[in-house]
């Protein structure tokens, strides 16, 4: 059966991308957003697109480091402290996770979901109407401690064992391969296979051809409830209090996901992991090739002749508040690792400030609900979205359209804790 008419609530990447996947099956389509979709969280990130990032945020490690970095306040993770009870079983959930069986049944997945997608951007950036600046330039991964350069290496011997092409670089090396930087780190590791891209350029472009092809855009519009009757929502209701009736809906609106689906009594556990990031011109000496601090957690991208500087991930409870000092500590990081990299920042610069959609396993949210009957998500994907954009966006069409998806969607069930 062909499910026609889709109301999608939500304009980040992974709204566009449903739609545009939707939109080439031929079903009519409409894109609900509460703002305009121009700023949120799917444009100012770091653009990165990850096939190296195989590894999901929940891991062995990360809970000793993730308690470390709360005592300083500069550091890159931060939760604020509150007794909130969907925080408390997030965490629960993220403990539970972090186990090396948990990576090595994940790290597959990952790495299949991150290369789909870098193809299907590949083949979208060579139609009419789009070049967001999508560049197979990889990634590198720069390191100052012994024991960052063990974690790391050990990373790439993981890469290698998965087919995942991975350089163990030492500082000449790492000269040869951006010859305009001066660095003061032990040693990198270059993932050649990973690619860039400008997600402003993206999102405008996704927007505008979606436009072109007859998707219809509400936006201002926020959605607050749904009219449900036999397990079938048969209405949105608008902040307004009008509804409009439906015959099947898409939510893909990021982190407030999980408050949408709490009106019609479904739990997904996420939370908003806030980030920063600052876009400046392009510096005197600008490295080529995206780049991650892996002690400090920053990221560097080289961008339609700019640069953008990226990091940090609150747990703050959907606070739009901008912490200086977080931003400062991204900023005073990046003249430990570069001897030659200075972004000029004042008082007038814009920090831009994002939420990733973040499940305590590290893996998206996808496919169908198994309460109502014509309701689907997709979201959750936290620092991966723009990456995992356009499979998400394949998978959820072909989903949608009772096709067999491209790939299998189980590990992704919104049951699964
Ligand atoms: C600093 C930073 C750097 C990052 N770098 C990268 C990177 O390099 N690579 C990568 O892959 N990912 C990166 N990410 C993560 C990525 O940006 C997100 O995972 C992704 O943008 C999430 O997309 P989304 O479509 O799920 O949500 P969003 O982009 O947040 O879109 C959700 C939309 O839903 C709308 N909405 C919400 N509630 C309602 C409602 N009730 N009614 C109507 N509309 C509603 C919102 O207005 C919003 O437009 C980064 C994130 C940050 C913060």
């Amino acid at each position: 059966m062909r499910r026609d008419r889709i109301h999608i609530v939500g304009g980040g990447i992974i709204g566009l991308c449903a739609a545009w996947y939707l939109n080439s099956e031929g079903c009519e389509v409409t894109i609900i957003d509460e703002n305009d979709i121009s700023d949120g969280t799917s444009f100012g990130n770091a653009g990165m697109i990850v096939p190296s990032h195989f590894v999901p945020m929940a891991a062995p490690g990360v809970i000793s480091q993730g308690l470390k970095w709360m005592l300083n306040s500069k550091s890159p993770f931060y939760i604020k402290p509150r007794m909130n009870a969907d925080l408390i079983q997030w965490l629960w959930y993220f403990f539970r996770s972090s186990n090396s069986i948990h990576v090595t049944k994940s790290a597959p997945v990952l790495y299949r979901l991150n290369e789909e997608s870098k193809w299907l951007y590949k083949s979208m950036q060579e139609q009419n109407g789009f070049n967001f600046g999508l560049d197979e330039r990889g990634l590198l991964m720069l390191y100052k401690t012994t024991k960052q350069a063990n974690e790391e290496e050990e990373l790439a011997i993981k890469a290698h064992r998965m087919g995942v092409e991975a350089h163990i670089l030492d500082s000449k090396a790492l000269q040869e391969l951006e010859p305009e930087m001066d660095y003061n780190v032990k040693g990198g590791i270059y993932f050649p296979g990973d690619a860039h891209l400008c997600p402003n350029l993206l999102m405008k472009q996704l927007c505008n051809q979606l436009r072109k092809s007859g998707v219809k855009f509400l936006c201002h519009s926020k959605i607050v409830d749904f009219e449900i009757k036999n397990e079938t929502i048969n209405s949105l209701i608008l902040d307004d209090q009008t509804a409009f009736s439906v015959e099947n809906v898409l939510l893909t609106s990021g982190s407030w996901t999980g408050l949408l689906l709490k009106k019609i009594g479904i739990k997904i556990h996420l939370q908003d992991g806030k980030g920063y990031s600052i876009t400046s011109n392009e510096p005197e000496f600008c490295p080529r090739i995206p780049t991650i601090l892996s002690e400090a957690k920053v990221a560097i991208t080289p961008m339609d002749n700019h640069l953008r500087v990226g990091g940090t991930l609150e747990l703050s409870g959907l606070s739009e508040k901008i912490n200086k000092h977080r931003v400062k500590g991204i900023l005073d990081s990046i003249p430990d690792y570069y001897n030659n990299l200075k972004i000029n920042m004042d008082d007038h610069t814009k920090v831009w400030r994002g939420f990733r959609p973040c499940t305590p396993d590290g893996l998206p949210y996808i496919g169908k609900s198994d309460k109502l009957n014509n309701l689907y998500v997709g979201t959750g994907h936290g620092m991966m979205g723009l990456s995992l954009g356009a499979v998400t966006g394949k998978l959820l069409s072909e989903i949608i359209t009772d096709q067999k998806p491209m790939l299998s969607v189980q590990p992704f069930r919104m049951g699964r804790f």
